[in-house]
């Protein structure tokens, strides 16, 4: 008997290691629904290099190649694409759900972040907005009308989504399928749910003893690619204390990365270069809320791995490609301390890497995810189409080989079926190819529910993107 039931278990296991893993090659597959293989040829940056005149074959989500000579098979789609390809922005450093609350302008700045978060005007404007659309139960609403912006803002990878809970564990189910959600389901790793290699914590120090030792021990032993901690956000001395703090409790540590960091000075981003530790900058909500941002001059000069993301846009940008010009303006009025591919790193292949995903997204290669973003060409140099964008740059965003977002005619040539969804941004009409994302919801009918709910508490519904 006692085999027998070891038998069993055993049948049982491979069952489940054979679903588990018709389920990771379905996930990790990710196949576009209008077709499964195409080649788009145009000027495309790959993250090491610019090819004037290149071409990309996309297999089944993936880029099978790239190159100045790709052949491309017969009876395979192949589209000419003007302006620039990208590989799609890496943004780790978000807070989604409260990106459907307008931008708040502070009466004053501040030193730290203590001081925003007792004001009675943040309690009005932010914090219980956001908790009465929890209790009305429009989460779901909030992480997809969230998702869709960071998309416009150039973003196919984003974190801070929406999380599960003790009592609804699958409360989060809806993130699966627009961006990829780094800390809940990117579908990069894993099909499960909530499984991420990736923490992301807003308050470090508030962690009691066996949360901090799990971080330290996962950080130490792998099973954690990436933890991504606020600290020392504010420009006081009590900001810079929690350097301090951070670091006694043992996290300074190789996979970790600091967020914000403003009141840092160049000892600390020393220390943090030796210890592996990258800094996330978020300029503008920085400079917003304390009227200045970390000293990037001193954490080049460390070597510190630095990537830009926008925190949320409530007080900061709407979007990745909104925080690069926000950043690309103050390195011009930093005597141009960062070069192009320096910034062009800062929003791909550094965030990738601080986010643990480097193997897999934010560069355009063979193997790797096809997650792309189309931007009209701007500036002397194919770089300068990302750098000087503007809100109505983006043409078209995929995610694993999908496009989503992004011109209609454009969204026609991989889709001719369509149907499309429309939005209107800027006085432009975008189109949004992702009814089965929005689980089965209509954009209008997240949009207006929020809207009306937004609206009896005397505000309404954030805007896509700044149009100025
Ligand atoms: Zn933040």
């Amino acid at each position: 008997m006692l085999q027998l039931a070891r038998l069993r278990v055993k049948l049982n296991d491979m069952r489940t290691a054979l679903f588990v893993a018709g389920l990771l090659a379905h996930v990790l597959s990710t196949p576009a629904r209008g077709q499964d293989t195409y080649a788009i040829s145009g000027t495309l940056v790959t993250g090491s290099e610019i090819l004037m005149s290149g071409t990309m074959l996309v297999r089944n989500g993936r880029i099978e190649a790239i190159g100045a000579k790709v052949k491309v098979p017969p009876g395979v789609t192949r589209i000419a694409l003007e302006g620039v390809v990208f590989p799609g922005l890496v943004d780790v450093h978000n807070h989604l759900t409260w990106n459907v609350l307008p931008h708040w302008s502070l009466p004053h700045i501040v030193k730290n972040r203590y001081e925003w978060q007792s004001m009675s005007e943040y309690a009005a404007r932010l914090e219980n907005p956001r908790n009465q659309l929890f209790a009305a139960g429009r989460g779901c609403d909030m992480q997809r009308f969230a998702e869709v912006k960071a998309l416009l803002g150039g973003a196919t990878s984003t974190l801070g989504s929406l999380g599960a809970t003790a009592v609804e564990p699958q409360r989060n189910k809806c993130v699966e399928g627009l961006a990829r959600n780094l800390d809940v389901f990117s579908g990069l790793y894993s099909e499960q749910l909530n499984s991420e290699p990736l923490r992301y914590v807003t308050a470090p120090l508030e962690l009691d003893w066996k949360e901090v030792a799990s971080l330290r021990d996962g950080l130490a032993s792998g099973s954690l690619r990436s933890a991504i901690f606020h600290v020392s956000e504010g420009v006081d001395a009590a900001s810079r204390r929690e350097f301090a703090m951070f670091k006694a409790q043992g996290l300074l540590r190789s996979g970790a990365t600091i967020v914000h960091g403003v009141a840092l000075q160049a000892p600390d981003f020393e220390e943090m270069a030796v210890r592996g530790v990258g800094l996330v900058w978020s300029p503008r909500s920085n400079r917003e809320l304390y009227g200045r941002t970390a000293d990037i001059r001193a954490a080049k000069a460390a070597n510190v791995q630095m990537a830009i993301a926008p925190d949320w846009s409530p007080t900061g940008s709407s979007g990745m490609l909104a925080e690069l010009r926000e950043a690309a303006r103050w390195n011009v009025s930093n005597g141009s301390l960062l070069s192009d591919t320096e910034l062009l790193a800062m929003v791909t292949s550094n965030p990738a890497r601080l986010a643990g995903v480097a193997d897999r997204v934010a560069a355009l290669k063979p193997g790797m995810m096809a997650d792309f973003i189309v931007l009209a060409a701007r500036g002397g140099s194919p770089i300068r189409a990302l750098l000087e964008s503007i809100p109505s740059s983006l043409r078209l965003i995929a995610v694993g080989g999908r496009p989503i977002l992004g011109d209609i005619s454009l969204l026609r040539r991989f889709d001719p079926a369509g149907p499309f969804q429309t939005l209107s941004v800027c006085g432009r009409t975008v189109g949004l190819d992702a009814k089965e994302q929005l689980g089965g919801d209509s954009w209008a009918s997240i949009t207006n529910r929020l809207d009306a709910a937004l609206r009896q508490a005397g505000l309404g519904l954030a805007t896509l993107d700044e149009c100025q």
